[in-house]
């Protein structure tokens, strides 16, 4: 009975929120999470569900930057995509062919989401027109509520083209769904990042870790370790054992990153 009332009492809250058009993470905490006034209308008898797009340039930068979020996603019940820009290699690599993809289809497994690929070559990302709209097309007919993407200034190019390739669909759009950047691999590729929100992912840990190491053929001893560093700094910024920080756009709806522990 008590968690139904505490259930009721949210959505009570929420509704009133909606009404006043002020649903948002500054007055949701204490929510699983909160929604977007779309989605309290649609589903005001059941629990709503999110569609949640982590985009990274390689196979395993989603993982390595935001494993934990996507862990409390998916836990909560949410969907979850994990977008990447490119299947990891070059065509011409010499090697086991679609290791990197066999790699993400395990991380994704562990981490209760779903791969998907934008279709570009490992080192050659295009940011022009044409792949512009072809870009935004793939994301407009996944219709996500909210979108997690590189933070644009990054040593690496494919990075960057991806920062780039999800913030023009999103004004295209219409800033319709929620947009934060996350960090990866700070200090070789991610720089100067000023977080605005952190998700504390302590309990989730072990599973990012998992999802992490599934990318077996990427030097995971050395890359997870430099994440995890940075997970514990984010730790002490926030106050939790370990966290995930994200910057919010500031003309993004401020709704969506799970809240609580
Ligand atoms: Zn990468």
């Amino acid at each position: 009975m008590e968690a139904i009332k505490v259930y009721m009492e949210h959505i009570s809250r929420r509704d009133m929120l909606t009404k006043a058009g002020l649903v948002g993470t500054t007055l949701a905490a204490g929510l699983p999470l909160a929604v977007s006034n779309v989605q309290a209308k649609e589903t005001s008898s059941t629990k709503p569900k999110l569609k949640v797009i982590v985009t990274g340039g390689h196979p395993g930068d989603p993982e390595y930057g935001c494993g934990g979020t996507i862990v409390r996603y998916s836990d909560l019940g949410h969907e979850v995509v994990l977008l990447y820009l490119n299947e990891g290699d070059p065509p011409e690599k010499s090697g086991p062919k679609g290791l990197r993809v066999a790699e993400a289809a395990k991380s994704c497994d562990l981490l209760k989401a779903r791969p998907a690929y934008a279709g570009q070559i490992d080192g050659q990302a295009i940011v022009d027109p044409a792949h512009y709209n072809k870009f935004r097309q793939l994301l407009e007919a996944e219709r996500p509520d909210v979108v997690f993407t590189h933070w644009p200034i990054d040593n690496h190019a494919d990075h960057r083209a991806m920062s780039l390739l999800v913030y023009d669909a999103w004004l295209r759009l219409g800033r319709t769904f929620a947009l934060y950047y996350y960090e990866v691999s700070s200090g070789e590729d991610t720089l100067q990042f000023a977080p605005t929100h952190f998700v504390d992912i302590t309990n989730a840990e072990p599973r990012k870790r998992s999802a992490c190491y599934a990318h077996a053929s990427q030097a995971p001893d050395k890359f997870y370790a430099l994440q995890e560093s940075v997970a514990r700094f984010r730790g002490i910024e926030s106050g939790y054992k370990q966290a995930e920080a994200f910057i919010r756009h500031v003309q993004s709806p401020d709704f969506t990153l799970p809240r609580a522990s």
